[in-house]
């Protein structure tokens, strides 16, 4: 047993450059790994896993996939080995339930994953499981698991939810701009953040127009459900790399505890 509670994070991973780029956001995740206790193992839900039913990946060495198109050669190349924790998977599956959740064999780190944990963690040296997003459940659902595995916290697990609270890459544009509505949107979710007030943040669907724009195909904003649904109501919350880019694209990183 580790005495510690591991914080939660969602990180806003964007552009997969990150990985590669030494910027204000890459840099900022490098320091966030710096100013928490290192994990034992580190349970990662991605927006670049979508699946019919939820899996956890449990292979002891999780292959590195590189799922983007029209980059440089050096993103393709890179390699992120994180061992992978078949123990980790199966505690998933007796906290959330085996009619819920199965053990998957095939994937391995997506880039939601390994672009930001490269950057983290760049030793790899700290095992990593996977947990899909079901797509047949409602974001209600979403939240309920995230609660389901908030105990993991307390095994020195840390949790990352890697998405974008705004995704819309059919508005972006390539220069560092920020549309209205997606400022609007990434300060509401600023403030009921803060106010704990989850309710509006799962029922995004009844926020209007700038919610609509900024989560107009929502598995990017899903992994945030997860962290907020694994915090509880008294622990502090901070932000970083909080920043707009491409005009639809927030960057904006969450962490609880
Ligand atoms: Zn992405």
């Amino acid at each position: 047993m580790v005495d510690t509670v591991m914080p939660a994070l969602f990180v806003g991973h964007g552009n997969p450059m990150n990985a590669i780029e030494d910027n204000e956001f890459s840099r900022s995740w490098q320091d966030t790994a710096r100013q928490i206790p290192k994990p034992k193992v580190i349970l990662c839900i991605s927006a670049h896993w979508e699946s019919r039913s939820t899996q956890v990946t449990a292979m002891e060495t999780p292959r590195t996939i590189h799922d983007f198109y029209g980059f440089p050669r050096e993103l393709f190349e890179k390699q992120y080995p994180a061992p992978g924790s078949p123990e980790l998977a199966e505690r998933v599956v007796q906290l959330v339930g085996e009619s819920n959740v199965a053990l998957d064999h095939s994937w391995g780190l997506d880039h939601g994953t390994w672009s930001v944990l490269c950057r983290m963690y760049p030793e790899a040296d700290v095992p990593v499981v996977q947990l899909s997003l079901n797509r047949t459940l409602d974001t209600a659902g979403h939240y309920a698991l995230g609660q389901q595995l908030r105990q993991l916290r307390r095994e020195g697990v840390l949790l990352v939810g890697s998405g974008n609270i705004v995704h819309n890459l059919r508005m972006i544009v390539w220069e560092d701009t920020a549309f209205d509505w997606a400022v609007e949107f990434d300060a509401n979710i600023e403030q009921w953040i803060l106010q704990h007030d989850h309710d509006p943040i799962i029922h995004y669907e009844k926020q209007g127009r700038a919610a609509m724009l900024s989560v107009n195909s929502a598995e990017h904003y899903l992994p945030l459900l997860y962290v907020l649904g694994a915090g509880e109501k008294d622990e502090l919350i901070s932000f970083f790399a909080e920043k707009l880019w491409g005009g639809s694209l927030s960057m904006r990183c969450v962490r609880i505890g």
